[in-house]
């Protein structure tokens, strides 16, 4: 089928589908359908004050290619750590990375699957 072919036909229903949806990862258009990732709520420490005042995490969904390095990449970018006990997954579960006073907070992400210590790298 040549595209002349393609687009000389009307077709309604493609049009929703045809939307391009760009990778959060490497930020390319995505054929076909996006893997999506969520993130979990952050379940906030009672002792932890200055919670409140902290924006809440976007918990998704955001939509890459469906490899893992993708996600790693716009984790990298978003300044997240990886837990590298787990993997990356559908739904990811974020950690709280406590910091020096006055520092940003930043958050880890887990599959939270395994039950040992996590180990959190740089994505
Ligand atoms: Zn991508
Ligand atoms: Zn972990």
């Amino acid at each position: 089928m040549s595209p002349l072919d393609y687009l000389g036909v009307h077709i309604p229903t493609i049009v929703e589908d045809n939307v391009s949806i760009r990778c959060d990862g490497c930020l390319e258009v995505i054929a076909g359908t996006p893997w999506r990732m969520n993130i979990l709520d952050v379940v906030a420490p009672e002792t932890a004050v200055s919670w409140a005042v902290r924006p809440p995490l976007n918990p998704g969904p955001f939509e890459f290619h469906s490899d893992g390095a993708h996600v790693r990449m716009w984790m990298r970018a978003k300044g997240y750590l990886f837990c590298r006990k787990g993997e990356v997954r559908e739904i990811m579960r974020p950690l709280p990375i406590p910091g020096p006073d006055g520092a940003e907070q930043r958050y880890g992400l887990c599959d939270g699957i395994h039950r040992d210590d996590h180990e959190l790298v740089p994505a």
